[in-house]
């Protein structure tokens, strides 16, 4: 990649194929469904068409590119405040909501096989983000639905995505809790933990295969993980356009910016990286640097305080920075060039 051409998206393919991969291996008989809001690249999914089960989609528009790309491959589809015509949409497995949108699917008149997403309220110790809330129904919501079942609307299993960033004991323990509810089929959801902090530290896919394996005695278990699947895999490459010092603090300014990779302002953690040293310009050495991107907010921020060195003209790479990155972020703000997409191959 040259360096004019930064800033810069940058997918290596090979190291997602290995990795869903070695996931599809530990996870047995458990089914692996991907969800797409994670990363909806296309060259991504094609990749993980060859080893996933299905894949989970939240809208129309998602639920449109993924039967477009992959005809054959089933679609769960879920999400809240889902319209009439989202309703309409076929899927392998639709995920209800609410009573009021199972009354609304059975006044389609259509076909479908559901999964009722329940909202556990189970305690969720350590994640960084909880999907209480709107999310689901609780039991009381469960059992107004049951009876409503009828015609070609089939009640299938139950459907939770309990808890954002865990590691597998805990999203074990969870498991265990919903899985005393007797149905054939459940979907565990994701939210499998990627450490932003200390990248080195993987989910321990083993042990939550083998866990699952345990717990299911017979029954049909499936997951979708987003984040822990694609994050790895995905680069944002920058150059240090500016380093200066302001009132004792260095910073490092680089091109682009938090419009094309939001995921360290909406985590609130310094996004991981490396410097390659491309410049020798004008630096700032050993001490204490904050990352900046162009954007003129004080919250355009990659990074803060990290003891390096940078020089204008290095060049920065992001990591982690293939899941809830360019496509959570706000392109248009301040109408800079939107970064070029390059793609490792095999
Ligand atoms: C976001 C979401 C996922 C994926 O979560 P990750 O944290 O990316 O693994 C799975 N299921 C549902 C219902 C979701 O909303």
């Amino acid at each position: 990649m040259r360096l004019g051409e930064a800033p810069a998206y940058l997918y290596d393919l090979p190291a997602l194929d290995e990795h869903v991969a070695s996931v599809r291996r530990a996870l047995g008989g458990t089914e692996l469904y991907y969800a797409v809001k994670a990363n909806p690249d296309a060259e991504l999914l094609r990749v993980l068409a060859g080893h996933v089960d299905g894949f989970e989609v939240s809208s129309a528009g998602e639920h449109a590119h993924v039967t477009r790309l992959f005809p054959g491959l089933p679609v769960a589809l879920g999400g809240p405040g889902k319209t009439d015509a989202e309703l309409r949409l076929p899927h392998h497995r639709l995920h209800v909501e609410s009573p009021n949108e199972l009354r609304r699917l059975l006044a389609t008149g259509l076909e479908a096989d559901v999964l009722l997403r329940l909202n556990p309220g189970l305690p969720v110790e350590g994640a960084a983000l909880t999907m209480s809330g709107p999310f689901g129904m609780d039991e009381d919501g469960i059992a107004e639905c049951l009876p409503l079942f009828r015609d070609r609307v089939r009640l299938r299993g139950l459907h939770a995505h309990l808890a954002s960033g865990l590691a597998a004991g805990p999203l074990l323990e969870l498991a265990r809790g919903l899985l005393e509810h007797a149905y054939e089929e459940v979907n565990l959801g994701g939210g499998m933990a990627v450490s932003y902090t200390s990248p080195g530290t993987r989910f321990d896919w083993a042990a939550y295969g083998a866990g699952l394996a345990a717990l299911a005695r017979g029954r049909r278990l499936r997951i979708e993980p987003g984040r822990a699947l694609t994050a790895y895999c995905g680069y944002y490459v920058t150059r240090v356009v500016d380093v200066k010092r302001v009132r004792g603090q260095a910073y490092a300014v680089v091109l682009g910016g938090t419009h094309h990779l939001r995921t360290p302002v909406t985590k609130g953690h310094d996004q991981p990286f490396a410097i390659v040293p491309t410049g020798g310009g004008a630096s700032v050495a050993g001490e204490p640097i904050t990352f900046v991107g162009q954007l003129c907010t004080p919250k355009d921020v990659f990074a803060r305080d990290v003891v390096t060195s940078a020089a204008v003209g290095d060049t920065v790479i992001f990591a982690l920075a293939g899941a809830y990155a360019w496509n959570i972020s706000h392109h248009d703000f301040l109408m800079h060039p939107k970064p070029a997409f390059h793609y490792l191959r095999a």
